[in-house]
């Protein structure tokens, strides 16, 4: 059950939703065998206020997700000044004009897909001085709406970006089918990161996250478990 979190930010359903998802996390990863705490939970504020943010923050959540860069840039920077260690991940498809705002804001742009944007966020990091975590995104189920490389071009693609970006590149990302098993697509996206020796797997939202962990993800990006179901805008 998701307690819903109202349009004036209901706090206490944040607390609660939280503790129910870390316990959920934690449950998983020991049922998948794997040391309790290696599974880092990134809580997805898109949509969702500052005050929701800083309500999750409040419980010692410093791992947030956005998909764009723009509502990024308004909520963030602000939380950040109260809490250094917070840490920003960019989930959402970037554009290669927004490259530079997302390589300024972002710790972690987990959405790197296509060369063009390869180029432009390497750009970005030279004039920016600043140098985010990269994931490549893969489209793991060859879906023609989705964003991410596509399977048979991602080996090649992860490799020119850990020549280009070194150790930089730290993992991979995917968005499974909404509909159908995501459990064979989970596994597929840890083994290619175990074959490139990347260490984050970026998989696993409300509906799968304990699916995901079953497979090997490390990082799983939660939204709605946590902050309520979003308007639809
Ligand atoms: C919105 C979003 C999530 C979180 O989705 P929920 O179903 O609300 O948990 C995770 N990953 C990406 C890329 C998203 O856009």
């Amino acid at each position: 059950m998701i307690v819903p979190a109202t349009a004036d930010t209901d706090l206490t359903a944040i607390t609660e939703n939280l503790s129910r998802v870390r316990e959920r996390v934690a449950a998983a990863t020991q049922r998948a065998g794997r040391p309790v705490g290696s599974v880092t939970l990134v809580a997805v504020s898109k949509t969702h206020p500052a005050a929701a943010i800083a309500g999750a923050l409040g419980c010692g959540q410093m791992q947030f997700g956005e998909n764009r860069v723009q509502e990024a840039a308004a909520k963030f920077p602000a939380l950040r000044e109260r809490h250094p260690s917070l840490v920003l991940h960019i989930i959402g498809g970037l554009q290669t004009n927004k490259a530079r705002d997302a390589v300024r804001l972002a710790d972690v742009i987990e959405t790197l897909d296509r060369p063009r944007l390869a180029a432009a966020i390497a750009d970005a990091m030279v004039s920016e001085n600043r140098r985010p975590s990269l994931l490549v995104q893969v489209n793991v189920g060859d879906e023609p709406q989705k964003s991410g490389i596509p399977t048979d071009e991602a080996d090649d693609f992860i490799q020119a970006c850990q020549a280009r970006f070194g150790t930089s590149l730290a993992g991979l990302m995917c968005i499974p089918p909404a509909v159908g098993d995501p459990a064979p697509h989970f596994a597929w996206l840890a083994e290619r990161a175990a074959r490139h020796r990347l260490a984050i797997v970026s998989m696993g939202m409300s509906g799968d996250f304990e699916t995901a962990i079953a497979q090997g993800a490390t990082h799983v990006r939660v939204g709605s478990a946590i902050f309520g179901h979003r308007s639809l805008a």
